[in-house]
C-alpha cells in the first residue's frame, strides 16, 4: 500500500551497469566535491550546471541496462555491487550462517538458478491460473482476488488494499483503499491525445498480447485478449485522480464504516474480501477516491465473466514475470524497458536479484549492509548537522515577517515535532516465520509478499510504531513522511560521494546539509503543511499567512512552468512544486547553518575554490545526470521531481549568495531578476 510520503528525494532508477561487472568487497570512494566532475570551460553565470556537471555527465555515459543514470544512481549501483558480494558469500552452503543469514542467502542462491527457473515455465502461477479459470461467476471474485492481492502485493488486479495512519488521527491505524488496476505508468497514458501516447498505447497492446501468447492462447484470441485488459483499464483510469489532484491529501481521505464501503460497490462483496484477507471484522476505511470504486462496479456489472477472467490473468502474469522463465522477463523487458524507457539491456540476473532480496527481505540485508558500511561516527555526524539546520529553520520561522505569531506558533510545535532518524531502525524486523527455499524461487517471493501483506493488515488497530521506516538501509534515498512527521536518512545515502568526511564542510553542508534541509521543508510545502506536528490534516494556517504562502509558491511555480524537459514537454510545475520548494528552502537551511557553525576567519581556498563556490559546487554535484529522451518522456509524466538540471539552476539563480559567490551580474541567466523565496 502506497503511503502519502512526501516524494522521496528523487525517484530512483536504480541499479546499474557502470562499475566492473564483480561483486564489490568494500564501497569505492570518490570525494563530495570532485573537480573532474566539472567542465570549467562553461560559465558559472550561464549554466551552473553545466559547470559543476558539465565533466561527470561526458565521462558518465547511461549504461546499456539503464534509463538514466546520476550521481545517486551510481552509488546505488555501488551498493547493488556490495550487496551482491555479501550475498554471494553467504548463498554458499557451506557457509556458517545465522538462520537470518541463511534465509537472504537461500533466497539469493534460489533467484539466481535460472536453469530451475526456466525449467518451471509458467508452472508456478498455474494454481493461481486455475483458480481464475474456476471462477463460476463475477460473485466468486472477492475471495479471489483477495488471494492474489495478498500473495502478489500488486495494486495493478484492479485496487490496492492494506492499511495506513487515519488522516484525521494519525495515531490509529486504518484500513485504506485505494485505486489500481492499471498496466501502464500512470491514468495520462490512457486518456491523452498526441501521437506519442497512441503509438505507446498500441505498443502496450501488443506486448499485453505477446503475453498472452506466451500463457498458451492463440495470437487472435490473445489480440482480442489485449482489447479487452485496454478497455477495461482505460474505464478505470478515466476514474482516476491526476498526480496533481492527489497533491491534495483532503480528495484522498473519505473515511466510510463497512456498510458505507458496501454501499460503494454493490456488485463486489467486500464481507467476502475482508474474509479471506484475515480482516472480517474491521469497520472503518478510508477509500482514497470513491469515484473509482463506483467505476469498478461498473465496470464488474458491464463485463462478462470471460473478460473479467481475462484481465485477471493479465494482470497476474505481468505482475509475477519477473519470476518467471526467461521469455515471460524478455517480453516484459522489451516492452516496460525498452520500449516505454528506451533501455537497450536488460540488466543482469544479480543485480535483479540483489533488487529482489531488498524487496522481500530488505531489513535482513540492510542489517548485514549496516555492520559493514556504516560506523557510529557517521551517524554522529549526520545527527548533528540535522539539528543545526532545524536550528536553521526555527531562526528562519521566528524571525519570517510574512507570517503571524499565530501561525508561527503552530510552525514552531510542528518543526519540534519532527523526529530524525538515521541510517536504520532500532529494531529488526523479524522474518523467521517466512519459509525460504533453495529451489523454490517465485514461491519464496510470494511467502515474503504473503508476510508483508498480512503485516501491514496486522498493524490496523495496533498502537502506532513510530520507529518503522519505509525505504531498507542500503538505500540512496530520503524521505519525509508528514503522518510520521519524521524525516528519514537511510545508511545508504550518507556515504561518499554524498557525504564525505574526509572533506572539509563547505561542500557536505552543500550536498547533504542541502538534502536534510530538503526533506525538513517538505513538512511546510503545499502537502505538508496540511498535517500539523501530530500528523493530523488539520489546518494551523490563518487565512491571510496561508495567502501568503501561496503568493510565495506562486513565484516557484511560475519559475519552473518556464523549463523544458524534452522537445516541446515543459515541467508540469504544478506536479513539482513540493519538491522545487523543498530544494530551494533546504539549501537555504543549509547555507545558514553552515555560516552559523563554520568558524574560520579566512578559509583558505581549496582545489582553487573559495568556501562559498565550494558549497554551491557540493550542492550541484549530487544531481549530476542523465536520461535518455524516451525516459524523460516518462519523468515527464510521473516524476514529481524536476529534472536535475533545474534542481541546481533553478535553486542558485534564486539565491543572492550565489551570485555573490560566483560574482555573478544581474542579468545572467543564473541571477533570477524577481527571485522566489518561501523558508
Ligand atoms: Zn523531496
Amino acid at each position: 500500500m502506497k503511503r502519502l510520503l512526501a516524494a522521496p528525494l528523487l525517484a530512483l532508477i536504480s541499479g546499474g551497469g557502470a562499475a566492473a561487472d564483480e561483486p564489490l568487497r568494500e564501497l569505492p570512494y570518490s570525494p563530495v566535491l570532485d573537480t573532474r566532475s566539472m567542465d570549467t570551460s562553461a560559465d558559472a553565470c550561464s549554466d551552473f550546471y553545466q559547470y559543476a556537471c558539465g565533466g561527470w555527465i561526458g565521462r558518465n555515459p547511461i549504461p546499456s541496462d539503464q534509463a538514466a543514470w546520476s550521481v545517486y544512481a551510481k552509488m546505488s549501483d555501488d551498493n547493488a555491487h556490495f550487496l551482491w558480494g555479501i550475498l554471494d558469500g553467504l548463498a554458499a552452503k557451506t557457509a556458517v550462517r545465522s538462520p537470518t543469514q541463511q534465509q537472504i542467502g537461500d533466497f539469493f542462491a534460489a533467484c539466481m538458478d535460472e536453469t530451475a527457473v526456466n525449467g518451471l515455465g509458467m508452472n508456478p502461477i498455474r494454481p493461481s491460473l486455475d483458480s481464475i479459470e474456476n471462477m463460476k461467476s463475477i460473485a466468486e471474485l472477492p475471495p479471489i482476488l483477495s488471494h492474489l492481492h495478498m500473495s502478489t502485493g500488486d495494486g495493478g488486479l484492479f485496487f490496492e488494499f492494506g492499511s495506513n495512519q487515519d488522516f484525521a488521527d494519525s495515531s490509529q491505524i486504518i484500513a485504506f483503499a485505494g485505486a489500481g488496476g492499471l498496466g501502464l505508468p500512470d491514468r495520462d497514458y490512457y486518456t491523452k491525445k498526441d501521437d506519442k501516447s497512441a503509438t505507446i498505447r498500441r505498443e502496450y497492446k501488443a506486448h499485453v498480447a505477446r503475453m498472452f501468447v506466451l500463457l498458451g492462447d492463440t495470437e487472435p484470441q490473445a489480440k482480442s485478449e489485449a482489447d479487452t485488459v485496454m478497455r477495461m483499464e482505460l474505464a478505470l483510469a478515466k476514474a482516476s485522480l491526476t498526480r496533481v489532484e492527489q497533491r491534495d491529501p483532503h480528495k484522498l481521505f473519505h473515511k466510510v464504516d463497512a456498510r458505507g464501503l458496501q454501499a460503494l460497490t454493490p456488485t463486489f462483496d467486500w464481507s467476502a474480501y475482508l474474509h479471506e484477507s484475515g480482516v472480517g471484522s474491521l469497520n472503518s476505511f478510508n477509500v482514497t477516491e470513491p469515484a473509482f470504486y463506483t467505476a469498478f462496479d461498473a465496470l464488474l456489472r458491464g463485463e462478462s465473466l470471460a473478460d473479467v477472467k481475462t484481465y485477471l490473468r493479465w494482470h497476474l502474469v505481468h505482475a509475477s514475470a519477473p519470476y518467471l522463465s526467461t521469455p515471460f522477463v524478455e517480453e516484459t523487458f522489451q516492452f516496460f524497458r525498452k520500449t516505454l524507457r528506451g533501455v537497450p539491456e536488460l540488466k543482469p540476473r544479480w543485480k535483479r536479484c540483489v533488487g529482489l532480496v531488498d524487496a522481500d527481505l530488505g531489513e535482513a540485508l540492510g542489517r548485514e549492509f549496516v555492520l559493514r558500511a556504516f560506523g557510529p561516527a557517521v551517524k554522529q555526524r549526520a545527527l548533528q548537522m540535522t539539528l543545526q539546520i532545524e536550528q536553521a529553520m526555527q531562526d528562519d520561522l521566528e524571525h519570517l515577517t510574512w507570517m503571524t505569531p499565530a501561525t508561527k506558533r503552530n510552525a514552531l510545535a510542528k518543526l519540534h515535532g519532527i523526529a530524525n532518524k538515521i541510517g536504520y531502525p532500532e529494531t529488526w524486523r523479524d522474518y523467521s516465520s517466512v519459509q525460504i527455499r533453495r529451489d523454490d524461487f517465485l514461491g519464496n517471493v510470494q511467502r515474503a509478499t504473503l508476510f508483508e501483506s498480512r503485516r501491514q493488515l496486522a498493524k490496523i488497530g495496533k498502537p502506532l510504531d513510530r520507529n518503522e521506516w519505509a525505504m531498507t538501509p542500503p538505500t540512496v534515498n530520503a524521505y519525509y513522511d508528514p503522518q510520521m512527521n519524521d524525516i528519514n536518512f537511510p545508511a545508504g545515502v550518507l556515504q561518499p560521494p554524498i557525504y564525505d568526511l574526509k572533506m572539509d564542510d563547505a561542500p557536505n553542508y552543500g550536498d547533504t546539509g542541502g538534502t536534510i534541509g530538503h526533506e525538513l521543508t517538505h513538512g511546510f510545502d503545499d502537502e505538508g503543511r496540511q498535517f500539523d506536528a501530530r500528523g493530523n490534516l488539520h489546518d494551523w494556517w490563518t487565512k491571510g499567512d496561508a495567502a501568503e504562502f501561496s503568493k510565495r509558491v506562486q513565484c516557484v511555480i511560475d519559475q519552473y512552468a518556464a523549463y523544458t524537459i524534452v522537445d516541446d514537454i515543459k515541467i508540469n510545475s504544478k506536479l513539482t512544486q513540493g519538491e522545487d520548494i523543498a530544494d530551494l528552502g533546504g539549501l537555504v537551511l543549509a547555507w545558514v547553518a553552515w555560516k552559523a557553525q563554520t568558524h574560520e576567519a579566512e578559509p583558505a581556498p581549496r582545489q582553487g575554490f573559495t568556501p562559498e563556490q565550494r558549497f554551491f559546487i557540493g550542492y550541484a554535484q549530487w544531481a549530476c545526470e542523465s536520461e535518455r529522451p524516451a525516459q524523460l518522456r516518462v519523468h515527464a509524466l510521473t516524476d514529481p521531481h524536476s529534472p536535475g538540471k533545474y534542481r541546481v539552476n533553478g535553486v542558485v539563480a534564486n539565491m543572492p549568495e550565489f551570485a555573490k559567490a560566483f560574482s555573478c551580474k544581474a542579468g545572467q541567466p543564473m541571477v533570477n531578476p524577481k527571485p522566489c523565496r518561501v523558508w
